[in-house]
């Protein structure tokens, strides 16, 4: 990763946590890993502990923490590939379906800090099954929009 101007306190440390990303260093080849796709900005590889065989991850190969750290246009990219992804899925595994999820930062799960996306093959009947569902009590679900409701 090259910066260009002044290595600030920031800088640095963003340095430092791309050093040390285990994600990164699959991209720079310097851990092995199964590789499904890859282009010039974007990468997709298996799974180490997969959720069902063929679950694949798809990642910017830029390093990007979280869903808000990464540019629109990255992000662009990186969906293509979810998209290439499920295609050969479906096509190659002969699965009827599948997730595309991202745990983002540690209390959504997220233990790997470099953005990727999770795409996981779905079976009729395999018993994965992901969260339960709630109902909202009255005027509940009202006071919840009226604080994220974007103008
Ligand atoms: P997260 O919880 O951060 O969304 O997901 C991280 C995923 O990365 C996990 O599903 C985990 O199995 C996978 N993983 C962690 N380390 C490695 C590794 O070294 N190689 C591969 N291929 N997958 C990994
Ligand atoms: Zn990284």
């Amino acid at each position: 990763m090259k910066f260009a101007g002044k290595l600030t306190p920031l800088r640095l440390i963003k340095l430092f946590n791309i050093m040390a990303c285990i994600f990164c260093k699959i991209i720079n080849g310097e851990i092995p890993a199964q590789v499904v796709y890859e282009d010039d900005s974007t990468m997709a590889f298996l799974d180490i502990n997969p959720h069902s065989f063929g679950h694949t991850l798809v990642m910017p190969k830029k390093h990007f923490v979280n869903f808000e750290d990464t540019p629109g246009d990255v992000l662009a990219a990186t969906m293509m590939t979810v998209k290439k992804v499920g295609r050969s899925l479906k096509d190659n595994l002969g699965v009827s379906g599948y997730n595309v999820y991202e745990n983002n930062d540690p209390v959504a799960g997220q233990i790997i800090p470099h953005l990727h996306f999770h795409v996981i093959p779905r079976h009729e009947n395999d018993g994965l099954e992901f969260w339960p569902q709630l109902k909202y009590g009255v005027g509940e679900a009202e006071a919840i929009l009226s604080k994220i409701k974007i103008n």
